[in-house]
């Protein structure tokens, strides 16, 4: 589904991503763990061209993301992503930040863009709150919403940098039960989190990043109990 070859990445003289090689199978959740500056968000930012990469490739589907724009618009809808800020657009209301990818980028009618989006936020439990602006909404649901609106686009993978790190203890549960629910639902996933109980049930293969470098991968039962580096037990000794 996803196939990152080779994939190095600068920020100037800075060597961010070193010789990242990494595979993502349809329907397999992901889970990428590592200290802070480590390159995850990067990661996730380049493997839907948000960001563009010095050498490598990185392929959807078989589809290599080209390097310029153009269908580029077409390939990044096949990627949903959701950041640890929703970035919700604050002048829209819930309903119409969910229309509005559908309806403008798929040029899809509004009435079906409409109830497409309201099947979505019935999903993720916030159907109440349809018509209100994101500043109304508690952060939980924001991010819920901001899920709702990536999977309207029907994406084919779903990357989630950080999606509960901005949120307080009690809505992050309500978040995580939706992304849940997703990989029972099949969808093809890397995530990005510091939620370690969650890695810990939800991952098919945890990814450890360190300095711009993919350290370990493994099933999340070898990670937790026996992981191979000093790099990833230091790291787990200060998160577990
Ligand atoms: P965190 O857990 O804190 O979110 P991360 O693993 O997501 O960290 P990245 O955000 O990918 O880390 O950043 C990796 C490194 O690249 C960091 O050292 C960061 O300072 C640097 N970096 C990130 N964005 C830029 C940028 N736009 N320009 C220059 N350096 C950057
Ligand atoms: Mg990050």
């Amino acid at each position: 589904m996803i196939s990152i070859r080779d994939v190095n990445k600068y920020y100037g003289a800075f060597h961010v991503l070193k010789d990242i090689d990494l595979d993502v199978k349809r329907g397999e959740v992901v889970v990428v763990l590592g200290p802070s500056g480590s390159g995850k968000s990067t990661l996730c930012r380049t493997i839907n061209r948000l960001e563009p990469i010095n050498s490598g490739t990185i392929s959807i589907e078989g589809q290599v993301l080209p390097e310029e724009s153009g269908p580029l618009s077409e390939l990044r809808s096949e990627v949903g992503m959701v950041f640890q800020q929703f970035n919700l657009f604050a002048h829209m209301t819930v309903l119409e930040n969910v229309m509005f990818a559908p309806v403008q980028v798929r040029r899809q009618k509004r009435e079906l863009a409409r109830a497409r989006a309201l099947e979505l936020l019935e999903r993720v439990g916030v159907g109440a709150q349809k018509d209100k602006r994101p500043a109304q909404l508690s952060g939980g649901q924001q991010q819920r919403v901001a899920i709702a609106r990536a999977l309207a686009m029907d994406p084919k993978v779903m990357l989630f940098d950080e999606p509960t790190s901005s949120l307080d203890p009690e809505m992050i549960k309500e978040v995580l039960d939706v992304i849940v629910e997703l990989t029972k639902a099949g969808m093809t996933m890397v995530v990005v989190t510091h939620e370690m109980g969650f890695a810990q049930t939800a991952a098919d293969r945890i990814i450890f990043m360190a300095a711009g470098e993919i350290v370990e991968e493994s099933t999340p039962q070898e990670f937790f109990s026996d992981c191979k580096t000093e790099r990833a037990r230091e790291f787990l000794s200060k998160v577990l």
